[in-house]
């Protein structure tokens, strides 16, 4: 039984009117998800203690501090903050920290529906909606109990915060498709990591399933040959070809296949929203990916 991490809180992070990351992007996914009949538990506020893992107190204390007491609150040129955006953000990361608490004590699988998304968070700069790298922290976390984690990101984005924060560390094999060019710019092959343990599948525009299949075939042979002992996932849905946000034409059925890819290759699996920003297209292809998910546990 797929476990579905999430909390109210994610939908008290609110951004100006007129913004793709919006509030209504959580009921879009939870009617979509609810035919599937999972079972939720309650995503936790992350401990600061596990912000720590990737990013340092003092960037920790400006995000805290940048909340502000009415309205919105630019951060960064697309990142907003309003009441309730560090709670939502803690709970991104709770839920996903708890997630791989619960897969590794025997649960198969776990999705986490959580707002803000993360993977463009680096060190000590938010960017690109996202606050913290909560995909990356879970990583950190989940190797305090395991020996090696693999990060798959198929948001069409890069993954540039998830790159950076996991550039040094040995023991996680991170594998983030993106469609180049597009923000934030970072993504070519040629970007590999400290330990060549980063692989980068860049995806041309206009490009659908079938070139996302081949790009795939060697990460996919990678992934197994690594042996991962879970396997993290940042599911960004804005490679559909509905999203308003890149020029990628995946459908639901391409999030089936390379669900089950995974799925095949690693049967521990966590699956963090990112991004997906057509509402339509995001609750269709979550539920295409947690279909998978549950059809495996
Ligand atoms: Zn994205």
């Amino acid at each position: 039984m797929t476990l579905l991490f999430t909390h109210p809180d994610a939908s008290r992070h609110r951004t100006p009117p007129g913004h793709p990351e919006q509030v209504a992007r959580v009921a879009a996914v939870e009617t979509a998800l609810a035919p599937l009949g999972l079972t939720r538990r309650e995503s936790p506020l992350a401990e600061e203690s596990l912000l720590r893992l990737c990013h340092p107190q003092a960037y920790i204390d400006r995000i805290k501090s940048a909340e502000p007491a009415s309205g919105t609150a630019q951060i960064d040129a697309d990142t907003w903050m309003s009441p309730g955006s560090w709670d939502a953000a803690l709970r991104a990361v709770g839920g996903a920290c708890a997630a791989v608490d619960a897969v590794l004590s025997g649960h198969p699988n776990a999705f986490v529906l959580a707002r803000p998304p993360g993977h463009h968070a680096e060190t000590a700069t938010p960017m690109g909606f996202c606050l913290f790298g909560t995909v990356a922290i879970a990583a950190k976390h989940a190797l305090k109990s395991v020996a090696k984690v693999a990060v798959v990101d198929f948001d069409v984005h890069h993954g540039n915060g998830t790159q950076d924060l996991l550039w040094n560390e040995n023991n996680v094999l991170f594998i983030t498709s993106q469609q180049m060019p597009l923000w934030p710019g970072t993504g070519d092959a040629s970007e590999k990591g400290a330990h060549d343990q980063i692989m980068n599948l860049p995806l041309p525009p206009g490009s659908g399933g079938t070139q996302m299949r081949a790009a795939y075939a060697p990460a996919l042979a990678r992934l197994r040959a690594f042996a991962p002992d879970l396997l993290i996932i940042s599911a960004g849905f804005d490679a559909h070809e509905a999203d308003p946000l890149a020029q990628l034409n995946w459908v639901e059925e391409d999030y089936t296949w390379l669900t089950r890819q995974l799925c095949d290759l690693c049967p521990r699996v966590v699956s963090v929203l990112e991004g997906g920003y057509d509402l339509d297209a995001l609750g269709a292809s979550a539920a295409a990916h947690v279909a998978v998910l549950q059809e495996q546990s």
